[in-house]
């Protein structure tokens, strides 16, 4: 069952309680680069991006904030970092949340001063614990960046907002070790009630950050932990977008989408299905029909290992076989396979 958590709105976007759970990342442009930065925007937007972060370094990347909402339609965050007047600056120019750890922008004055300022305008922020920024006296009191020490620091900067009656918090608590990473969030999830935004932090490059970040944001969405997901790459924040996208709906959590089933090939397989199935996932990667596809390599163990998929292909040697619910409906030369299976898909109902 999905962990009750409290609903906070992020600029058009909701996330918590029972609202679908969001898919974020963060642009990789220089921050001075406007121009590109509202590109990459606007391509993260196309490929699913619910919300983005962006970070401010400095008071010259503010201006990134009016030049981004007024061009692309999406949830904007602005990351910052000890300068707890870019966050009132930031605000003052219409982003939708901030990510900021109050612990580590100084006194009373300067934590009450940006929680008003978000409050007023109904600003959420989120609270960012990763193992480096963990408080000393929780590092002392644990021994380290324990997974403990995060939970802890994560309700230790809450409660510092809570001070000023803000409440309106998402938290994150991120290692680069996957195992830290889903204990951290367990014992948080035990106990607070805000939205969880998930993500193992410097997964690493493409392949193995994707794998990664699938074991620990998988397995605490089956736990029924988890608001919104950043898959984090050294890569391009667009692949970050489409893994989290394939782990939600690895895990039937991204709404009506298709799902691909195909075999890995054996010396059986007389077309060249690695091929064919790419190019099937990739043509239908954002058709919203809720339909399973088999691409299958052979009619040996094909269609019976493929039953229950609504729609799919066998491969022969040259040719391919098109199947509907286990009928077949037509036989296609191996290179207009994809283009015949994209058509019938055409003429499913939605
Ligand atoms: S479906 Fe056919 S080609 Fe594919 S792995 Fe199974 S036996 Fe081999």
């Amino acid at each position: 069952m999905r962990r009750k958590a409290k609903e906070i709105q992020i600029g058009n976007v909701k996330i918590g309680g029972n609202n679908k759970i969001a898919v974020q990342s963060m642009l990789s442009i220089p921050s001075y680069d406007v121009e590109n930065s509202v590109k990459q925007a606007k391509e993260l937007k196309s490929a699913g991006c619910d919300i983005l972060r962006v970070a401010i370094p400095d008071t010259d990347a503010i201006r990134l904030v009016p030049a981004i909402k007024s061009e692309v339609d999406i949830a904007l965050v602005a990351d910052i970092h000890f300068n707890y007047k870019l966050a009132l600056k930031a605000v003052a120019a219409g982003i939708d949340k901030i990510r900021i750890n109050p612990g580590n922008i100084g006194d009373e004055d300067k934590i009450k001063a940006v929680a008003i300022a978000c409050k007023n305008k109904n600003i959420p922020i989120r609270i960012g614990v990763n193992s480096g920024s963990v408080e000393k006296h929780l590092l002392q009191k644990y021994g380290g960046a324990t997974p403990e020490a995060m939970a802890e620091s994560a309700l230790y900067n809450a409660r510092l907002l809570e001070k000023f009656d803000f409440d309106d918090i998402v938290i994150s608590i991120k290692s680069s070790s996957v195992k830290s990473t889903v204990q951290a969030y367990r014992l948080i999830a035990e106990k607070c009630r805000y939205p969880l935004h998930l993500g193992v932090t410097e997964a690493g490059t493409e392949t193995l950050g994707t794998i990664k970040s699938a074991i620990g944001i998988g397995s605490l969405l089956l736990d029924g932990i988890g608001d919104t997901v950043r898959v984090s790459l050294t890569d391009s924040p667009l692949k970050e977008v489409t893994s989290g996208i394939n782990i939600l709906k690895s895990l039937d959590m991204y709404g009506p989408c298709v799902k691909f089933v195909s075999c890995p090939t054996c010396g059986r397989t007389r077309i060249n299905l690695v091929k064919i199935a790419k190019a099937a996932e990739q043509r239908l990667s954002n058709c919203k029909k809720n339909i399973k596809i088999a691409i299958m390599g052979c009619v040996v163990n094909g269609p019976g290992e493929a039953r229950d998929a609504d729609i799919g292909i066998t491969g022969g040697n040259g040719v391919g076989i098109i199947f509907k619910k286990g009928e077949i409906i037509k036989k296609v030369a191996e290179d207009a396979l994809v283009d015949e299976l994209v058509k019938e898909v055409e003429l499913m109902p939605d």
